[in-house]
């Protein structure tokens, strides 16, 4: 799946153009008629807009003031395409530096009973431990769980995305997401939230992640469901799990 056309959208034309805002606000995709995505003739940043004396009266600046400049999208879309794997191949997320270097996937030797139950040490193999409990297994017995479910609301882990992006109005509260935003936030023009946030302002995205998203929904991905299936399926999303802790009941669903 290339999400290269929204890089595209950002494409010096000689006429301006808008786009309606979509969002998503406590967990629920919506459109917001008195904002929009202005790009101006010639331009290759966009910029949100309101309109608060209503209809036929001057667009501003939404505030506070945001922008994304094409720059910005490349890093956005690379973010995206680089650590999002399909349904057939999130366990290669295992190979991803950055996961492993997070989970703290290494070489270990590990020990083995044989059957006359002398513990043996084999040669190191890779291993990770489960994250819940901590067992070290080798990686090919780890199961990878979606923190954010499979079934339910599939905006949740398109808001986890963005939300380590500093693209939501509540900052993350994992180590993880802190650790993406840390290098990321400041690549794709994002802005640091409120902390200890309440979930609402968790599943809510801010000025900045409204012209990301519009400028998805634009280009179809919203609507095709593509968007939310690669932030499901990213690195962002992915955790090393033990069989046992790896139960179906874990994830609860914050917004129906
Ligand atoms: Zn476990």
């Amino acid at each position: 799946m290339s999400f290269q056309s929204m890089v595209h959208r950002l494409n010096p034309k000689h006429y301006p153009r808008d786009y309606r805002v979509a969002t998503i606000v406590e967990g629920r995709e919506t459109t917001i008629d008195d904002r929009r995505i202005h790009i101006a003739a010639n331009s290759t940043t966009a910029v949100l807009q309101t309109q608060p004396g209503g209809t036929g009266t001057p667009w501003v600046p939404a505030a506070p003031a945001a922008s994304v400049t094409q720059a910005q999208m490349v890093q956005f879309v690379r973010f995206i395409e680089d650590g999002s794997f399909t349904p057939g191949s999130y366990r290669d997320v295992i190979y991803n530096a950055q996961w492993r270097a997070f989970y703290n996937v290494a070489a270990r030797a590990l020990q083995y009973i044989d059957p006359s139950n002398t513990p043996t040490i084999k040669p190191a193999v890779d291993s990770v431990p489960c994250f819940d409990c901590e067992l070290v297994l080798p990686t090919r017995n780890i199961t990878i769980d979606h923190q954010r479910p499979q079934e339910g609301n599939p905006v949740e882990a398109t808001c986890k995305l963005f939300r380590a992006l500093g693209l939501t109005k509540g900052d993350p509260d994992g180590p993880k997401g802190d650790g993406v935003r840390n290098v990321h936030m400041g690549n794709v023009g994002g802005v640091a939230g409120r902390a200890n946030a309440p979930l609402r302002k968790k599943y809510t995205l801010n000025n900045v992640g409204q012209i990301y998203f519009t400028i998805a929904d634009w280009g179809g991905f919203v609507d095709s469901g593509d968007l939310d299936k690669a932030c499901l399926h990213h690195v962002v999303n992915l955790r090393p799990l033990c069989n046992a802790c790896n139960t179906s009941n874990r994830n609860v669903a914050h917004y129906a």
